[in-house]
């Protein structure tokens, strides 16, 4: 190859800068040649940083390694990898290259305030940038070397098209249009010595980065315990720590920080948190899972042990908010944790169910004349409207430990009986939740016959969308402004054909339905669902399944189209209830 590369005529063009053929492994040369610029680690390459970089650089030098898929956590250099990856291209083993990245913007804000930088005051790339008359080929968003070309920009068809490269750069592809990984591969037009390397945290099971690293040959790092002396998996178990709360049961942070250690699974030797330890831990080895893959496709899933600057504690906080998060249904904190901190792929939550009626065995009848369970904060009933009659749940909720009780269900015929359970069962107007969605005018003359003309003091009447993400709401200060996403929205106003007015709640069925197939999943009492539950409940809570429509789309379907879901309709009625009153926190942050 080398050989082959020096008769190339560009290269002999070039009166400075040929090196001499390069047997030194990558992270060697390159804390020789490469000056770092605006890294946290200091100017020049330093392997110790982050040991792990040691098995990114061997596959990038490997000529049988075609295509690199490195999903790494946070904090764990992969910019620096890029750069030292691209000075050596620069350097040693010129061919055109493209780098992407999520957008145009940030592309050349990287090239602008780091890798130009780079390029111009490390000595292994220096004598290579365009001067004189060529000055001008360098810009931010390319640069026209006299042996080779560079350019960059957004994941995007304007960026891929045409264009025949030998390497490939991709950053944070789980953020990329779906289709963009497989343009650019074709970029590379079959080419014998093309390199493509794609480096990203995980992502959704499902998306094309997800596709693209699981047919790979697939490494999980493993670390050396610096007192046994073997490597081992990464899990969370290996962190310990006391989970203590306050008088005010609120988790004594400063308390749970000082008892986070990491147990060696083997030895069980103890280290406690400190930049020494987390040091050692550091060193590690990729052990190839045994999966089939593609022959010259290498991935890499790095965990945040390989970044000794992520202290332990750090990583048991996130941990132990994003396990509270799932008992309220939300989802997202874990799975930025799975895919942020583990280098794992998400899998949504997508089988039916189960239904567990054997961990807090209870008979509904015991309160069919609206009995209150021990400690009880709320309950809330809900209406589906059917042409003929409505399907109800009535449900109760414990808040804080996430407990909740089935206490009625079944099919209604009239109104007089709805009015006749909300009073039984002590409820207010406003616990009780009706699907706007099917005869609206009708459910609203009913309400006005029954709640009076005051319309805050009405029923709410809810209307489900499909609507994936939510409703955003501001919080915060107008000097932190802040936004949230609710799976609620605000108030929306509308009169009837016969002119009475009403208000509606809209809510996104995508996270509504996610929330209660979270708390359902979570087992522990969180959804009880009493032993004298009826097989029409019970069917119709395993009616539907989420399905994914196109990929990292993803719905809740009903598995046939024949089957009720009705009651399985007024249960997640019964979650934006919870929401809407602050029983359940179901919300994301933007980042
Ligand atoms: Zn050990």
């Amino acid at each position: 190859m080398t050989d082959q590369r020096n008769k190339s005529p560009y290269v002999w063009g070039l009166s400075s800068g040929l090196k001499p053929p390069d047997r030194l492994p990558l992270a060697e040369m390159a804390s020789q040649n490469v000056f770092l610029s605006g890294s946290q680690y200091g100017s020049k390459y330093d392997l110790s940083v982050v040991p792990a970089h040691e098995f990114i650089f061997n596959s990038f030098k490997d000529p049988a390694v075609k295509e690199i898929a490195n999903v790494a956590p946070t904090g764990f250099g992969k910019t620096t990898i890029f750069e030292v990856c691209g000075s050596y291209a620069v350097a040693q083993d010129p061919g055109d290259m493209l780098i992407l990245g999520q957008n145009d913007k940030l592309i050349q804000d990287w090239m602008e305030s780091r890798f130009l930088k780079v390029l111009r005051k490390s000595p292994w790339t220096r004598d290579f940038i365009p001067t004189g008359a060529q000055r001008n080929d360098t810009k931010k968003t390319q640069i026209i070397f006299k042996h080779m070309s560079l350019f960059t920009g957004g994941a995007n068809e304007a960026n891929t098209q045409e264009k025949s490269m030998r390497y490939c750069f991709g950053d944070e592809p789980w953020k990329w249009k779906h289709g963009m990984i497989g343009e650019f591969l074709r970029r590379h037009h079959n080419r014998l010595n093309r390199k493509m390397l794609l480096q990203s945290q995980g992502g959704d099971e499902g998306t094309e980065w997800e596709e693209f690293a699981r047919n790979g040959k697939w490494h999980d790092g493993h670390h050396l315990c610096p007192e046994c002396k073997q490597f081992q998996p990464v899990s969370m178990k290996m962190l310990k720590y006391e989970k203590t709360k306050d008088g005010n049961g609120e988790y004594d942070w400063v308390k749970i920080n000082q008892s986070v250690r990491l147990v060696c699974p083997t030895c069980e030797t103890e280290f406690e948190d400190s930049d020494g330890n987390r040091r050692k831990w550091a060193k590690c080895m990729p052990v190839w899972k045994g999966n089939a893959h593609f022959p010259d496709r290498f991935t890499y899933s790095w965990t945040f042990l390989t970044v000794w600057t992520k202290t332990w504690s750090e990583i048991v906080k996130l941990w132990i908010t994003a396990n509270d998060s799932v008992k309220n249904g939300n989802y997202e904190p874990l799975k930025q944790f799975i895919n942020k901190e583990m280098g794992q792929f998400w899998e949504q939550p997508k089988d039916t169910p189960n239904l567990d009626t054997r961990h807090d065995p209870y008979l509904k009848s015991a309160y069919n004349n609206g009995e209150k369970w021990e400690n009880e904060h709320a309950r809330f009933m809900s209406i589906d409207v059917q042409k003929q009659g409505f399907w109800v749940t009535i449900r109760c909720w414990r808040i804080g430990e996430t407990k909740s009780r089935l206490l009625w269900e079944g099919k209604v015929d009239t109104y007089q009986t709805l009015f006749e359970l909300q009073s039984r069962f002590g409820l207010e107007n406003r616990d009780v939740f009706v699907d706007g969605r099917y005869g609206i005018d009708e459910v609203v003359r009913q309400i006005y016959i029954h709640c009076g003309n005051a319309v805050e003091n009405h029923w709410n009447i809810l209307i489900g969308q499909d609507n994936s993400k939510g409703y955003a709401f501001d919080v915060g200060t107008s000097k932190r402004p802040r936004k949230v996403w609710k799976i609620y929205s605000k108030f929306q106003r509308g009169v009837t054909s016969r002119g009475q007015q009403y208000r509606t709640i809209s809510f996104s069925n995508l996270r509504a339905k996610d929330a209660l197939a979270g708390l359902i999943e979570i087992g522990d009492g969180a959804f009880g669902v009493p032993v004298d539950a009826s097989p029409n409940y019970i069917s119709q809570m395993q009616s539907e399944s989420k399905r994914e429509m196109k990929p990292g789309v993803w719905k809740w379907d009903k598995i046939k189209s024949h089957y009720h879901n009705h009651m399985w309709d007024t249960e997640v009625m019964g979650i934006v209830a919870c929401a809407i009153r602050g029983v359940l926190k179901i919300e994301l942050v933007d980042e």
